[in-house]
């Protein structure tokens, strides 16, 4: 495929497209081997106030660091996608969930870290991410699905850190996840 129509302009990172086939070809390649791998949605917090305080430009320097950050951070053999405006897809061959959730706990807070100061007012932003067991379902459609309902009790239980699938029964259970 040719590489510049796969990537996305902004941050070099694959498009959505290719990143949901790559990552259906590590669920194949997990299945087939027996191995752990892990899939995860990423998504900024408070994103629009971002853009509404400090302008789209500065908004869009915030996106290209944190895929600055997951391209230092992860593994060349790592799947990285920008998947949508803000939210991002990585996929981990050869992982288990409990690191996953370490790594991407240190993806949350470097990131947090990093004062912008491009405008007026130096600000700083956070990330929320929800993770999945690849080949822990039929299909990358599902686990995908999964990581992204695991983010999704991540934004509403305050955001900033790592939510996986399977936290939630702790959650039911009235036990704080992590
Ligand atoms: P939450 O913490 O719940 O994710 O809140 P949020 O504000 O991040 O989420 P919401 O979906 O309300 O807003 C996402 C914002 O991201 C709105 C949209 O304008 C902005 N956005 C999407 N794509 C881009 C982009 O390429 N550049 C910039 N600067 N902003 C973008
Ligand atoms: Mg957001
Ligand atoms: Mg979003």
């Amino acid at each position: 495929m040719d590489k510049l129509a796969s990537r996305d302009s902004l941050t070099g990172l694959l498009k959505h497209s290719l990143a949901n086939s790559e990552v259906a070809k590590e669920h194949a390649r997990c299945k087939r081997l027996g191995e752990q791998s892990v899939v995860a949605m990423l998504d900024l917090d408070h994103f629009k106030q971002v853009n509404d305080r400090h302008g789209h430009r500065i908004g869009d320097l915030v996106i290209k660091a944190l895929a600055n950050l997951l391209r230092h951070h992860f593994r060349q053999t790592d799947v990285i996608g920008r998947y949508g405006g803000e939210e991002f897809i990585v996929a981990l061959p050869n992982c288990s969930i409990e690191d996953a959730r370490q790594s991407m706990q240190e993806v949350c807070r470097q990131f947090s870290k990093i004062t912008f100061r491009a405008s007026e007012n130096p600000f700083t932003v956070t990330l929320s991410v929800g993770i999945a067991p690849l080949c822990g379902f039929e299909n990358a459609y599902d686990a995908i699905e999964a990581a992204d309902r695991a983010l999704y009790v991540r934004k509403s239980g305050g955001r900033n850190g790592v939510t996986a699938d399977g936290d939630f029964a702790d959650v039911q259970k009235g036990v704080e996840p992590e």
